[in-house]
Formats: structure tokens, sequence, C-alpha cells
């Protein structure tokens, strides 16, 4: 059988899929990732200006790599791959996705059950009194970088940076969906950030279908992957697609 048609069929009968997503996801959306050749993270060391060691150091260096982030964000738009995930939730065929994007680009695509293990750049929070804040242009271009209209301390995006602990809430709901899907999607991730590089194994130590689409093979391909797809997301993605719908 053709490989595309028999991953549409195991979406199709399998009772639980939930997708688990990276950075590769949102490449063709315009927004570069971590690994790899690209613009943003040659000239930022994400391990350096994404450790919250460095935010707190320097929040005035960090603002500059984070304000390049904001532009590539605000003026991203969901790509295919989002758009194939989004319809396999309104078809019934998706329960969950779990992302380690930051971009919300799920969401604007459409899905409605989104577990953001990383947080979301689409608010800012008072690393003292945690008073958030829309995210907003004017605020972002606030110089030397956005602070805290009630205590004047600096603003950070809502996510996640290095070093710092995963929300208990947030990591239990991710772990009780790899726990529970009888399917598993890896789209476009490196599996190198941990804890969130774990929910695979978890899904597999249940004995999940495991299926992966990347542009090269990861730490997960040989040891749990029951299909590997090579290949962009939404390439790959649209021919599962097109198999489901016909
Ligand atoms: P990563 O950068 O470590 O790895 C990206 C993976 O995507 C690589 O394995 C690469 O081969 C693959 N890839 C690249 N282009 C692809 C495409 N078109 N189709 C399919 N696969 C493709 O990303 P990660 O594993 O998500 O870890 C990086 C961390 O950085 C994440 O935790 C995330 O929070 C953060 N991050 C987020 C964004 C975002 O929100 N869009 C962007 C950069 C980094
Ligand atoms: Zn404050």
């Amino acid at each position: 059988m053709d490989l595309y048609k028999e991953i549409a069929e195991l979406i199709k009968t399998s009772n639980y899929v939930v997708v688990f997503t990276g950075a590769g996801i949102s490449v063709e959306s315009g927004i570069p990732p971590f690994r790899g050749p690209n613009g943003l993270w040659s000239k930022y060391d994400p391990e350096e200006f994404a450790h919250i060691k460095s935010f707190l150091k320097n929040p005035f260096k960090v603002w500059g790599m984070l304000r390049d982030m904001f532009y590539l964000i605000y003026n991203s738009k969901p790509n295919l791959a989002h758009k194939v995930l989004a319809e396999l939730e309104k078809l019934g065929y998706l329960k969950s996705i779990i992302t380690q994007n930051i971009d919300g680009l799920h969401q604007l695509a459409g899905n409605k059950k989104v577990i953001e293990y990383h947080g979301n750049y689409r608010k800012l929070i008072c690393i003292n009194c945690k008073n958030s804040y829309p995210l907003e242009k004017q605020k972002i271009q606030e110089l030397p970088y956005p602070i805290c209209n009630n205590c004047q301390a600096p603003l950070k995006p809502d996510v996640i940076f290095f070093g710092e602990p995963i929300p208990l809430d947030i990591m239990k709901q991710a772990e009780e969906e790899a726990l529970k899907c009888s399917l598993m999607l890896i789209i476009g991730t490196s599996g190198m950030v941990y804890p969130a590089a774990n929910l695979p194994y978890i899904a597999k130590s249940n004995e999940a279908i495991i299926i992966e689409i990347n542009l090269e093979q990861t730490s997960y391909t040989y040891s749990i992957s029951d299909y590997f797809l090579k290949g962009k997301a939404g390439e790959m993605l649209f021919k599962i697609f097109q198999n489901i719908i016909t």
C-alpha cells in the first residue's frame, strides 16, 4: 500500500490522535527554527539569549533579540501544515496538539485544543508583580526595554526561557495526552529540548504508533518512530490529508 494511504488509514482508525509539534512546522511561515542555517539564530545564540539568567542580568540585551522575534511572529501566518491540522481537528480525527512553539499559529489556523508547552509570545508579563499586558507594537518599542506601568520592572514575553520550569498544570495536561494517545504525530522537532522531548517516549511507553515528519532524522527516528516521512511539514501533511478525505 502507498505509504501516505497507510498513514491516512491509521489516523482515521486510531481512536486518540495527538500531534506534537516543534519549530520546524512554522519554518514555512517564515519563522526560523533554532537548529539549521538561518538568519535569526546565527545572530543570537539561543542557549545564551533565551536563558532566563541572561534576561535577568541584562534585559536590554535580550530585548534586542525579542524585538526581532516579535516582528517575525507578528507578521507570520499559519501555513499549509497548520491548516491541515486544523481541518483534522474539525473532522474529528485529531484530539489535541502539544506544541513547543510560542508563535500561536495553531490557534490562528483554527485548532481549539492546543497545549502550549513553552507558553505564548502574544502576551507580556511583569517579572516582579506578574501583571500581564497584551502584545502591542508600541509596548515592544519602549526603550531600553518594555516595563511594567505598575512597578517599573522589566516585562518578559509569557514564554518559558531555558532555565525556567514548565508550569505544573501544563506538564500534567501534556503527559496525560501523551499517555492517552493511540497515535502520535511528531512534526518538525529535533527532540533536543527537555522535558518536552520526553513526551513521544511517554506515548510510546503506552504503545502508541509514532509517525514522524522532519527534513532530517532525529533521535526519535530509529528509537521509537514507526514511520518516518522525510520532507517539509506542509507537503507531507497535505499528502496524508488527501488520502484521508478520499
Ligand atoms: P529545533 O529548532 O530544535 O528543530 C527544528 C526541527 O525542525 C529540526 O529537526 C529540523 O530538521 C526540522 N525542520 C525544519 N524545517 C522543517 C520543515 N519545513 N518541515 C519539517 N521539519 C522541519 O526546534 P524544536 O525541537 O522545536 O526546539 C526548539 C525550541 O525553540 C522549542 O522548544 C521552541 O519553544 C523554540 N522555538 C520556537 C519557535 C516558534 O515558536 N516558531 C521558533 C524557534 C524556536
Ligand atoms: Zn510589575
